[in-house]
């Protein structure tokens, strides 16, 4: 279970995006979907990046990446003046609007505020399973029908005060590159968005649904197709070779990590692993009061730098029953580094775990959850199974606690590896309620190794 999200409040004038496009939670039907995030915090500018990974759609990822990166790079370079507005922030969020084995729609959002920065838009790319193509939102629309496309938006734009007549005329005169976020509403309605200032004088994005019928290409009724009943891409990813398999050093040993499972068995009780991540800092020990108030326990993928800082707070993780992973020396994307570097970052943390509590980890947990073949060789090689996770409430992004307690709450099920960090206060303040209600539902709250009795080195694991 994936969330996907909106970018913003008040995003087309209050009316909520993900009611009118993404009710379906098309994320729930796309098996081993996963999300590559970001975060960036300076005292100039703050940056959070996700977008989603779909199995065997190696193009789309690139095109996301591709779409991603440049803007975060130069919002980094160039946004760097704190002003009353606060610090620049730039959020890239997703939203799944499509999903089958004949194509996959992703809409990004792009939300750019305080400092000197102030923008807002979408973009929408729809992938052609058969083809392998990454195509443009355009592709969803037949061509001869434009004209009568354009003269539904016209109408439909002429009962909406916020839309100024002149402005959308002269957009549209721009031809189809003047749509390029383009998805569904649940009803099956064409939802066209336009960018911050392309069509109003608001500051705020606006998008509008007008009939489908008899405007779209083949493409895009397969897409409408997608997106009213998502199921399950299932795009055939390449069989593993013995060189590049996932677990080649471990189906070679045969070795198995068992670490003590405790008295829970999780394939008869229902098991939720709570992990936090990033730390361990000072503010961790509130957590651990909380977890040890109500005898729970967790796993912590800690930051090489921070088990150096605070050596102490990994030893009461330790003595306190918790599970110890790692999370690397400091925070790279694994994916970017060579086998030695990758190596490296994962060994020094462990040595800097070793030295505060008399063990090493058998649990990594690679940032942002990037990896690839050589980071699953090197995990396999040290006798590290890699830990994932299928509910993210993605807790650095808001710093609300409320927001995080329900996001968790409502995506909690049995066997889940919830993914949060304990290095943000609003995180911890969420627990202890969490907990309670998680316990009150009538999970047991459980360690990854105990979710999993057993683990292979190598192997990533979403969940049970
Ligand atoms: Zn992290």
């Amino acid at each position: 279970m994936i969330f996907s999200h909106t970018g913003w409040v008040g995003w087309h004038g209050g009316e909520v995006l993900s009611e009118k496009v993404c009710a379906q939670e098309i994320g729930d039907v796309v098996e081993g979907i996963d999300v590559v995030s970001q975060e960036n915090i300076e005292d100039t500018h703050h940056t959070y990046e996700s977008y989603p990974t779909i199995p065997g759609a190696d193009a789309l990822t690139t095109a996301l990446e591709d779409a991603v990166s440049p803007v975060a790079d130069r919002f980094r370079e160039t946004e760097n003046t704190v002003t009353d507005a606060g610090v620049p922030e730039l959020t890239v969020s997703w939203d799944l609007v499509g999903a089958s084995p004949d194509t996959v729609g992703v809409r990004l959002a792009f939300a750019e505020h305080g400092g000197d920065a102030f923008d807002g838009r979408a973009e929408t790319w729809w992938y052609d399973v058969a083809s392998g193509d990454v195509l443009p939102a355009t592709a969803l629309l037949d061509t001869d029908a434009l004209a009568e496309l354009f003269e539904r938006i016209e109408e439909v734009a002429s009962d909406n005060s916020r839309i100024d007549q002149q402005m959308l005329e002269e957009h549209l005169a721009g031809e189809t590159e003047s749509l390029h976020s383009l998805a569904f509403t649940t009803e099956g309605d064409l939802w066209v968005e336009f960018d911050r200032a392309q069509v109003s004088h608001d500051n705020t994005p606006i998008g509008i649904a007008v009939s489908a019928d008899g405007v779209l290409s083949d493409f895009g009724d397969l897409a409408k197709e997608s997106a009213m009943t998502p199921t399950d891409p299932a795009i055939a990813v390449p069989e593993p070779s013995p060189e590049n398999s996932d677990t080649a050093s471990a189906d070679g040993s045969g070795e198995v990590i068992v670490q003590d499972g405790g008295s829970v068995d999780c394939s008869s009780a229902r098991c939720i692993a709570l992990t936090f991540d990033d730390g361990p800092v000072e503010g961790t020990n509130a957590l651990l009061d909380v977890l040890a108030s109500r005898g729970v326990k967790a796993t912590f993928f800690m930051v090489g730098t921070n088990v150096e800082a605070n050596p102490d707070v990994v030893a009461r993780i330790h003595n306190e029953g918790h599970a110890l992973g790692n999370h690397t020396m400091d925070h790279p994307q694994l994916t970017r580094l060579d086998e030695a570097s990758i190596r490296d970052e994962i060994e020094s943390t462990n040595d800097l775990i070793e030295a505060a509590t008399g063990e090493r980890s058998v649990l990594l947990r690679p940032p942002y959850g990037a990896t690839n073949d050589t980071v699953s060789a090197v995990a396999a090689d040290l006798g590290m199974a890699q830990i994932l996770w299928d509910v993210d409430p993605e807790d650095w992004k808001d710093h609300d606690s409320a927001i995080v307690t329900e996001r968790v709450e409502s995506h909690a099920h049995d066997g889940a590896i919830i993914l949060s960090h304990d290095i943000h206060e609003t995180t911890r303040n969420a627990y202890a309620g969490i907990i309670d209600n998680l316990l009150g539902q009538g999970y047991t709250l459980v360690t990854v190794p105990e979710l999993f009795g057993e683990l292979t080195p190598g192997q990533k694991y979403f969940n049970r």
